[in-house]
């Protein structure tokens, strides 16, 4: 059972000839929309790949709301603690995507970043129940201090992706089992650029230092390491595959490792997992509906 608090937001993207100056008008299209947010797209990888996944978010009362939660309905994610509040709108991510494939984003969290801590405190039983929790931080800071809090007392283990990265209290990291930043969080964290294992290996101790017992860097296309003390750590390649759209790379391996994670899987076993679920990602278009199935990942890791 993996519980996901975090950010939903519907993703409006247009694609335009070129991105508008300030002050101008472009005609673009074709125009698509579909469910994001890293919490939602997480949850949604998790649910495919085979766990039974509560979505802890807060929507608005309106037309993306009501299909936020179709979405989730048709994923089988529990939506008993997404909370719809009739004063807020919806999050949206507003991109634009020109012909050389340069984008440009605004998402305006409206309901998701505004997550209260007694709106967690709500989930507190579900929270208690699960063998995993992953969290972003795509949401308000008092959303994850109180998750992290919570899933403290009832002894759960958490997964922090710190993405997007914004400020947050460090001692939390005491009681973050996983942390999954990928190259810009990992400068973000510790001020190293991260480029190969070498710089990986002293980013990862730094944060390692903070508290976290296992720290996972993922590398794009190289795959992701993995540290969790001492002097060395470790490479798990990624899988070899045609990328067409990396958007939500990031939130399969998360969501495919939480699901492998919280069914008893090594840790290396569970990041070959995330690197399955995260490779089939990248050969689909798309955040959430790129999500692979579970039949798809195992047969991946099968070959
Ligand atoms: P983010 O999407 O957060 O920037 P990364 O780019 O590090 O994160 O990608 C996350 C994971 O997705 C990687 O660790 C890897 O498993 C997988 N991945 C990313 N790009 C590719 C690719 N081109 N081919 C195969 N796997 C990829």
């Amino acid at each position: 059972k993996v519980v996901v608090v975090g950010s939903y937001v519907v993703d409006l993207m247009s694609r335009t000839p070129h991105l508008p100056k300030p002050g101008e008008t472009v005609l673009g299209g074709p125009f698509q929309m579909g469910p994001g947010g890293k919490g939602g797209n997480q949850a949604t990888a998790a649910a495919r790949s085979g766990s039974e996944v509560t979505f802890v978010t807060k929507l608005g009362d309106d037309v993306f709301g009501r299909e936020a939660l179709k979405h989730f309905t048709k994923e089988d994610v529990n939506i008993e603690y997404i909370k719809v509040d009739p004063d807020q709108s919806t999050g949206a991510a507003l991109i634009e995507v020109d012909e050389e494939g340069e984008n440009s984003i605004v998402v305006a969290l409206g309901a998701c970043g505004t997550i209260s801590e007694a709106e967690v405190v709500e989930a507190e039983e579900k929270i208690k129940e699960a063998d995993i929790v992953l969290l972003q931080l795509e949401t308000s800071i008092e959303a994850v201090v109180t998750t992290v809090k919570l899933a403290r007392i009832h002894g759960v283990p958490v997964i922090l992706n710190p993405a997007p990265y914004q400020e947050f209290p460090k001692e939390i990291l005491k009681n973050v089992a996983y942390i999954t930043p990928n190259e810009t969080e990992a400068f973000e964290l510790t001020g190293i650029e991260v480029t190969d294992e070498g710089t990986a290996l002293t980013a990862a101790q730094m944060i390692h230092d903070l508290g976290v017992d296992s720290v996972i860097i993922t590398l794009g296309g190289k795959g992701a390491f993995l540290y969790t003390g001492g002097d060395k750590g470790e490479l798990i390649p990624s899988f070899t595959v045609e990328a067409v759209d990396t958007t939500g790379a990031g939130d399969a391996f998360n969501g495919g490792f939480a699901h492998a994670i919280s069914n008893g899987y090594s840790l290396k076993d569970a990041m070959k997992f995330a690197n399955a679920v995260a490779a089939l990602s990248v050969t689909k278009i798309g955040t959430a509906p790129a999500m692979p199935y579970k039949n798809e990942v195992e047969a991946l890791l099968a070959k």
